[in-house]
């Protein structure tokens, strides 16, 4: 019996339980939907990866990938119909715009007498499974994972039982160009490309994962973010690989936040956009106006005359990624020394991110604001200079990203204004006083908690 499978999150032919069941089932005709709504907010860099992606995919299917462009709840029943299937396969999509699309697209399917199948999803363990003994959600991320490890994961997917016959009934629309990525280049794209990262962070890096991953001036992390983002490479094809060493044991704990924004995401779908405790986006009291509007281009830009941010928020614009540790420090210096609201930076990444993810992003920004999961500590405020100094001691990833600072040595780098040449090169100077600033952030956020708790 012919099938569709719908590829979205889920860019790859090995460990793919959606794929394992469409082609035991009969001949697969493969689709991807490239849907305005998603395409068009979508920034340069995420598009250009997603189109580098599906080349890949469509290499590994000989060319037999059908592109469409529209709106999925037409363009998926139409080629259902013209595959003559009786079933369309997806991997189930827990994001908020995504169950909404995909109830519609099953309700004109199945008027049409065509099959929804839904196996598996983007996580090791699907949204809502990790629960209380209560059956209630978990909102803090320890004891999630706790729970998390004791419920377990499935052993990766079986290939199908005989090679999937791939078909095309129809052909694809012509597919977009690839944006203007403004002198960033792009890692390689596609499942081959993830495994094979992997495998080198697996026997290069893992074992000094502990140790390493929190210093941005080396390569200590495993760059997998726009692999597992795309469905590239499954976490469960990762944690089966994983021992009982320390490094493993803390790559386990990183795959988990991924599970647990997933897991809050799907019970609050609004915290992506909005604050998980929605009283704080009104109660804060945020900088705007003209002002704020400088500030916020002064940070985007890596001008603020904090060398540690800078060199965060530059990065993000050379290269489309940046390391955890400066995204929480950039994070923070925007909210707690700024003032301003953690969606104006969530956007921000989502425009250049390579890995943006809607749930880690709005998470890992509310997490540093103090206003969504963990226990919330509005008053955990990251100091930009000790940050530096502690994370990139001898001064290395300052320089990288900040060439007026280039001439610095050592840990110097972090500390222009104690060095004599320090503004030599036109290097900007600090636009705030930060503990002015934090003391600002701290009043301002236990106002805000005050007149939360009074409500
Ligand atoms: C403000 C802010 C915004 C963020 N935005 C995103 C985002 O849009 N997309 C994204 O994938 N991650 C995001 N993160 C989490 C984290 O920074 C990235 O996952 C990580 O830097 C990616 O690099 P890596 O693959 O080398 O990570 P590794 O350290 O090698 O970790 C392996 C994988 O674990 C997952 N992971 C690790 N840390 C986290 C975390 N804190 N939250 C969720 N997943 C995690 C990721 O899938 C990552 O690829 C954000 C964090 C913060 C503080």
């Amino acid at each position: 019996m012919p099938t569709v499978l719908w590829f979205r999150r889920d860019l790859r032919l090995h460990d793919n339980p959606a794929l394992t069941a469409a082609a035991n089932s009969g001949p697969v005709c493969p689709l991807f939907v490239l849907d305005p709504h998603v395409w068009e907010p979508a920034g340069a860099v995420r598009k250009a990866y997603l189109l580098e992606s599906l080349k890949a995919l469509n290499a590994n299917l000989d060319g037999g990938l059908i592109v469409r462009v529209g709106d999925p709840t037409v363009i998926v029943p139409e080629v259902a119909r013209a595959a003559d299937a009786k079933a369309v396969h997806v991997a189930a999509d827990y994001g908020h715009y995504g169950r909404t699309r995909d109830t519609n697209v099953a309700q004109v399917l199945a008027a049409a007498g065509i099959n929804w199948v839904a196996t598996g999803s983007p996580y090791a363990i699907a949204p809502g499974r990790v629960t209380k003994a209560d059956g209630s959600a978990y909102r803090v991320y320890t004891p999630f994972y706790r729970a998390w490890v004791n419920h377990g994961w499935r052993a990766p997917a079986a290939d199908p039982a005989t090679a999937p016959q791939w078909f095309a009934p129809l052909a694809g629309d012509p597919w977009p160009q690839t944006p203007d990525l403004m002198g960033i280049t792009l890692p390689p794209a596609g499942e081959q490309a993830a495994l094979d990262r992997w495998d080198a962070f697996r026997h290069s890096g893992l074992a000094e994962y502990e140790e390493r991953r929190n210093r941005p001036d080396l390569a200590g992390t495993s760059v997998l973010g726009h692999h597992l983002k795309w469905g590239e490479i499954h976490p469960r094809t990762i944690l089966a690989e994983l021992g009982d060493d320390l490094g493993s044991e803390t790559f386990r704990k990183e795959i988990a936040w991924r599970e647990f924004y997933a897991d809050v995401t799907d019970r609050h779908p609004l915290s992506s956009r909005v604050s998980l405790d929605q009283r704080f986006d009104t109660a804060i009291d945020w900088n705007s106006g003209a002002e704020a509007e400088d500030a916020f281009q002064a940070w985007a830009l890596g001008r603020t005359g904090f060398p540690f941010v800078d060199a965060g928020m530059r990065q993000l614009r050379a290269e489309g990624w940046m390391h955890n540790r400066v995204r929480m420090v950039v994070a923070s210096f925007l909210v707690k020394d700024l003032h301003l609201p953690w969606q104006r930076g969530a956007n921000e990444f989502m425009r250049w991110l390579r890995d943006g993810d809607i749930a880690s992003n709005s998470h890992g920004w509310q997490w540093t604001a103090g206003c969504g999961t963990d226990a919330s500590p509005y008053h955990r405020i990251f100091n930009p200079i000790s940050q530096g100094e502690r994370f990139d001691p001898d001064g290395d990833y300052v320089r990288r990203y900040v060439p007026e600072l280039a001439h610095l040595p050592g840990k110097s780098a972090h500390t222009p204004w104690l060095q004599a040449e320090g503004y030599r090169h036109g290097y900007p100077q600090p636009m705030v006083d930060h503990a002015e600033e934090r003391r600002d952030a701290l009043d301002r956020f236990a106002r805000a908690k005050a007149s939360v708790s009074d409500s």
